[in-house]
């Protein structure tokens, strides 16, 4: 049964249980379990293709999952349960449940055509109901804490990769979510790029932002995750502290990815 969010304060914010997914005949996602707690940094790594796009998506519901469940703040994502099993929840229930999740993705998708600041102010405008007034203060406010406040009027081609990246976390972070939801924010970005977006994103986790980043920078991971997960082939094969799983790889496939990793980033 469901329960309201705030009977829920200690129950993790996410939560994973025997997710699976195909696409077609292929089996993508195998039996996934995974909590992610408040203020928790959850790092996701593994090899393409392993899985971990798909999860992510799964868990925010832009892909339905076949088996499982995945709850955020206690509440069913996705699904309505009922004597015939489980159907699709309603587009609005959906948006609704979803609405603690923040997400950032590689590539940035900033509209072109509105400044910084209207790419930052439209969702709290237009999903909160925010006044333009208050939007725009809440705007500012977010843009500081990625320390662009002086660039509110540019237009997103004005900006660099890093730069726009920055741009859609501070969006992201307008809508006052309770998770964050990172798939490979610096993988499209030049490498004197990358360096500006984790600095961000340490910092958010340092304030105590919950995040969950699939991530190939294992430097940051190891820096600032509290849980890395190891995904190969749809399944969560290790997981674990940075110190666990960095330096005591237990499983032969852990070993094998990161000493690919070491060998390709020497
Ligand atoms: P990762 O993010 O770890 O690189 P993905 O989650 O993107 O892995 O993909 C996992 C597997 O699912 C891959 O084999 C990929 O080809 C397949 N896949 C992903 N999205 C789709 C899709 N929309 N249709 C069919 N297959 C897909
Ligand atoms: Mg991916």
């Amino acid at each position: 049964m469901e329960q309201s969010s705030s009977s829920h304060a200690a129950s993790p914010i996410i939560r994973v249980r025997g997710l699976g997914k195909q696409f077609g005949d292929t089996e993508v996602l195998r039996n996934i379990d995974l909590d992610i707690d408040r203020s928790e940094v959850v790092c996701v790594i593994g090899p393409s293709g392993s899985g971990k796009s798909t999860l992510l998506r799964c868990i925010a519901f832009l892909e339905a999952y076949d088996a499982g469940f995945v709850h955020i703040d206690g509440m069913l994502l996705g699904y309505r349960l009922n004597d015939a099993g489980r159907t699709l929840a309603s587009n609005k229930e959906i948006s609704r449940v979803r609405r603690p999740l923040g997400m950032v993705f590689q590539h940035f998708h900033l509209w072109p055509h509105r400044t910084v600041l209207g790419n930052v102010t439209e969702a709290p405008r237009l999903v909160n109901g925010l006044s333009r007034r208050a939007a725009n203060e809440l705007g500012q406010k977010m843009l500081a804490q990625v320390g662009l406040a002086e660039r509110a009027h540019a237009y997103p081609e004005q900006l660099s990769g890093g730069q726009k990246q920055r741009v859609a976390i501070a969006r992201a972070m307008a809508m006052e979510p309770q998770v964050m939801l990172f798939d490979e924010p610096t993988s499209a970005l030049d490498p004197e790029l990358v360096g500006e977006v984790l600095n961000v994103m340490k910092r958010l986790a340092s304030d105590g932002m919950t995040m969950m980043i699939v991530t190939h920078e294992m430097g940051f991971a190891a820096h600032v995750a509290d849980t890395v997960v190891f995904m190969d082939q749809g399944e969560i094969v290790e997981h674990g502290p940075p110190q666990q799983v960095f330096k005591t790889p237990a499983s032969a496939r852990l070993q094998q990815f990161l000493e690919t990793w070491r060998e390709r980033s020497l």
